[in-house]
């Protein structure tokens, strides 16, 4: 298992690689594609006792949550198989020709999206599975029909290349170019930044760090030929629950809060950081029940050094705020941290743009607020976000219409029920935000609207029959 940097000869030879693999790839018939996405599900699901011990050594997600994220990186290669054989990679929308002169008369338009080609995709230490090697990232890449160059994450080194391996061996079976999915690793900002830069990528899709997501967003873009940057990066989730909704289910709703805060100790882009409660009797007894839930809960360790570190400073700046009370800071068990409450009032969260930066972690802030203004007031100081949840504004009212008009201004996903965490792969999903929750709010990098990114449309005019036949595929 070669688990060194790799070189930047390596590099380069890889995006060549998955430029000359890009014509013949997107060439394939659309039933070779599928058939590799579907050969991709098989050898993950085969190799689940090898690739799930290997993925806890590496990264202590627990056995349970690694076969649950297998078998979703498994249900989504077969979604995106699906989907391109029902024709979703490769639409076509026909104006027919209308005589005389524009601007009533036309001729005929054919819109058709070709792909883009090659795509470098940097792996998430947080999704192992689902969005490293063959992830969601990779899984929409090859269904759009473009080669894929993978960012291993340093975090699981050892099954990114065990993974990448079973791919390169469907690859070789199926007698498609090995550059259609190609790996590059290694701990250090170089890997990355060649990669970017490199001439032969067309786009890239990232899904990490606000700080790291920044940086290559910017090397994207600076390029002599700027290209596409998808990146997600982070969010603080707010939850608002309004008495409606406490008065009928609030201890229910305290035990799911407390629950999707601590799962994967914290490490999801979704968890909640952020709940808007009402300073009264229900608010208060809701805190206390979401407070003995958290201090209950035991999360496991932490990912890497680098993210415990981040979430040890990002406690300890709530901590020591003047304006910010610690409702619960469980003792850290081991190696594990513990999970953290804290609460503030409106004033001062809107004041002070600290208090709205994601803790990446088990640990969530109380923000009480006075009444429905002070509420909206809280929303519209909170940065772009993944997902904004209200939880009692089921009613038709002129207050749950402006909730809701600003929840949609804040996040990609707003929820009228449930928790943010556990983001279904579907073609009506949207996962991505405003800035900085991502780096392009009208994409999404999960369901199968996620190919969009990596297909770019083309009118064609007065195209011959054969062309539009082959939906644009010469
Ligand atoms: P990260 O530090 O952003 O790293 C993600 C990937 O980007 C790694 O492969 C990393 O390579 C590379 N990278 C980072 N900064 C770079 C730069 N300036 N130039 C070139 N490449 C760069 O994310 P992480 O290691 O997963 O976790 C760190 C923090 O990211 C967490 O504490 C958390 O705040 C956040 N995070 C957010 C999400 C999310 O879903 N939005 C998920 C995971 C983590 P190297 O490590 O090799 O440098």
């Amino acid at each position: 298992m070669n688990l060194t940097d790799s070189t930047a000869t390596q590099i380069r030879a890889a995006c060549s690689a998955a430029a000359s693999a890009a014509p013949v790839y997107a060439r394939l018939p659309i039933s070779h594609r599928a058939a590799l996405l579907r050969a991709l599900a098989d050898a993950l699901l085969g190799a689940r006792e090898t690739l799930v011990p290997l993925a806890d050594r590496e990264t202590r997600l627990g056995t349970t949550r690694l076969n649950g994220e297998l078998d979703r990186t498994v249900f989504q290669l077969r979604g995106f198989a699906t989907q391109v054989e029902n024709g979703t990679a490769q639409p076509l929308l026909d104006d027919p020709a209308i005589p005389g002169a524009p601007p009533l008369g036309r001729q005929r338009l054919t819109r058709i999206a070709v792909p883009l080609g090659p795509i470098a995709m940097f792996a998430a230490s947080n999704f192992p599975f689902a969005f490293s090697v063959l992830g969601g990232d990779t899984a929409s890449a090859l269904a759009a029909g473009c080669p894929v160059v993978v960012k291993a994450h340093p975090g699981h080194p050892g099954l990114s290349r065990a993974v990448f391996d079973l791919a390169a061996g469907c690859l070789a079976e199926l007698h498609l170019p090995e550059g259609v999915l190609q790996l590059v690793q290694g701990s250090g900002v170089d890997v990355g930044l060649a990669l970017v830069r490199d001439p032969d990528i067309e786009a890239v899709a990232f899904t990490g760090s606000l700080r790291g997501g920044q940086a290559l967003w910017r090397e994207a873009n600076a390029r002599p030929r700027p290209i596409p940057f998808y990146g997600e990066l982070g969010s603080i989730n707010p939850v608002v629950a309004l008495p409606a909704a406490l008065q009928a289910h609030g201890p229910a709703l305290a035990t799911a809060l407390a629950g999707s805060i601590v799962l994967g100790c914290g490490q999801f882009c979704t968890c909640p950081g952020v709940v808007v409660v009402r300073d009264d009797d229900l608010g208060q007894a809701f805190v206390r029940q979401l407070a003995e839930g958290l201090a209950a809960a035991t999360p496991h360790a932490m990912l890497h050094a680098g993210i415990r570190a981040g979430f040890n400073a990002g406690v300890a700046r709530l901590h020591g705020h003047a304006a910010v009370k610690t409702l619960v800071a469980a003792p850290a068990g081991g190696e594990a941290p513990g999970a953290h409450l804290f609460a503030t009032d409106a004033t001062s969260f809107i004041a002070d743009e600290g208090l709205r930066e994601e803790v990446f972690g088990p640990s969530c802030l109380v923000v009480t607020v006075k009444d429905l203004d002070e509420t909206l007031d809280v929303l519209a100081a909170v940065q772009g976000s993944l997902t904004v949840t209200l939880w009692g504004a089921d009613e038709d009212t002129p207050d749950n219409h402006r909730l809701v008009v600003a929840a949609q201004r804040l996040a990609g996903r707003v929820l009228f029920s449930g928790v943010p965490t556990g983001v279904a792969v579907t073609a009506a999903q949207q996962h991505g935000g405003p800035w900085p929750s991502s780096t392009n709010a009208a994409s999404t990098s999960v369901g199968y609207a996620a190919m969009e990114r990596f297909l770019r449309p083309v009118a064609l005019q007065d195209a011959p029959a054969w062309l539009i036949q082959r939906r644009g595929q010469a």
